[in-house]
């Protein structure tokens, strides 16, 4: 029988944006951007490390919207309408109340 895939954060750095998942042995991590949405909390997830342009380099927007339901730009997500990492990645960043900023929001600082 086959394993359930599941993916736990193993770090999260608001500083600079960067989010670490484990999955199984393979970890991956992606670089989080806060993006405007009239329809909930958008982000979008872009793979920062392994190959660029392959199957699971994204980037990937994940639109949080609790009252209709959660979606991302994933195949997994686009294919089987399930949950997949990247959703519940954010789900879990939300949960803890973990700092992420709106990019451009952050006020230059004057000398
Ligand atoms: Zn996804």
């Amino acid at each position: 029988m086959k394993q359930k895939q599941s993916s736990r954060i193993i770090c999260w750095t608001p500083s600079i944006g960067l989010l670490m998942l484990q999955s199984g042995k393979q970890i991956s991590s992606y670089w989080v951007q806060r993006l405007e949405s009239d329809f909930g909390q958008a982000y979008r997830l872009e793979k920062a490390n392994g190959p660029s342009g392959g199957f699971d380099a994204g980037p990937y927007d994940v639109l949080l919207n609790d009252e209709d339901h959660h979606s991302c730009d994933c195949i997994g997500h686009l294919r089987w309408g399930t949950y997949c990492r990247h959703i519940c990645a954010m789900l879990q960043l939300r949960a803890n109340s973990a700092p992420i900023e709106l990019a451009g929001e952050v006020e230059p600082v004057p000398f």
